[in-house]
């Protein structure tokens, strides 16, 4: 679940922010920065709103490509396969559940991998106790990180749950009304489904995304560092 673009922005605009993000990843000792918009994808629809947030997703798919982008900037010589870099030392009692989807993810797409960092990753999980359950979010600062809750895990194949949430960090968006064999659809069709693979669709989409998406980031972040 997630709350709502229009209820944030207008808890923004009353002067709100702090009470409304209180309610944040602050259950986890090492919270990630609060975050400023929400930009809130989560694995439920939560009551009263479609749960589909494209500006959300957007959001948080940009934060992603910017913090590669700038790295490749940096170091133009790189491999030329994109690899973004997470942290799970944020989340150890997810450790076999993150390094599960990162493969998941490995073998479905070809233009972009997942790979763990001690230092420097481009996102982060986190866990603990969040009554919206899990969710993947940007900070306001550029930076992505995901939000693994406890109970919903519990409730539901954390394995599908995390792979859903990493889906949103190479860029989906969600789909609850899909069906069980489309990892986007997250909750929707319920506890009983376990699929933690995305379908072909999802994986051309991600192909897409990160052939398209990241020269676009790069573009950008090279044309930063010339004007130095
Ligand atoms: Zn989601």
């Amino acid at each position: 679940m997630r709350i709502s673009l229009p209820l944030l922005s207008t808890a923004v605009g009353l002067g709100l922010t702090a009470a409304v993000l209180g309610t944040g990843p602050a259950a986890t000792a090492a919270a990630p920065q609060e975050p400023v918009r929400a930009a809130q994808l989560g694995y439920q629809p939560s009551a009263g709103s479609s749960g589909e947030d494209a500006a959300a997703n957007r959001a948080f798919f940009e934060a992603v490509v910017k913090s590669v982008a700038e790295k490749r900037a940096a170091n133009p010589s790189a491999a030329a396969a994109v690899t973004v870099y997470y942290s799970a030392t944020n989340a150890p009692s997810f450790r076999s559940q993150i390094s599960r989807s990162a493969q998941i993810w490995n073998s479905s797409v070809s233009n972009v991998r997942l790979a763990e960092s001690s230092s420097g990753a481009d996102f982060a999980y986190y866990e603990g106790n969040d009554s919206r359950g899990s969710y993947a979010s940007t900070n306001g600062h550029g930076s992505g990180y995901i939000f693994l809750d406890y109970r919903q895990n519990q409730q539901y194949d954390s394995t599908r749950v995390t792979a859903h949430e990493t889906g949103h960090v190479l860029g989906l968006p969600d789909h609850y009304s899909g069906p069980c064999s489309e990892l986007m659809s997250g909750g929707g069709p319920g506890p009983s489904c376990t699929n933690p693979y995305p379908n072909s669709t999802e994986r051309s989409r991600v192909n897409q995304l990160w052939a398209n998406g990241f020269q676009a980031a790069l573009d950008k972040a090279l044309e930063k560092a010339s004007q130095r």
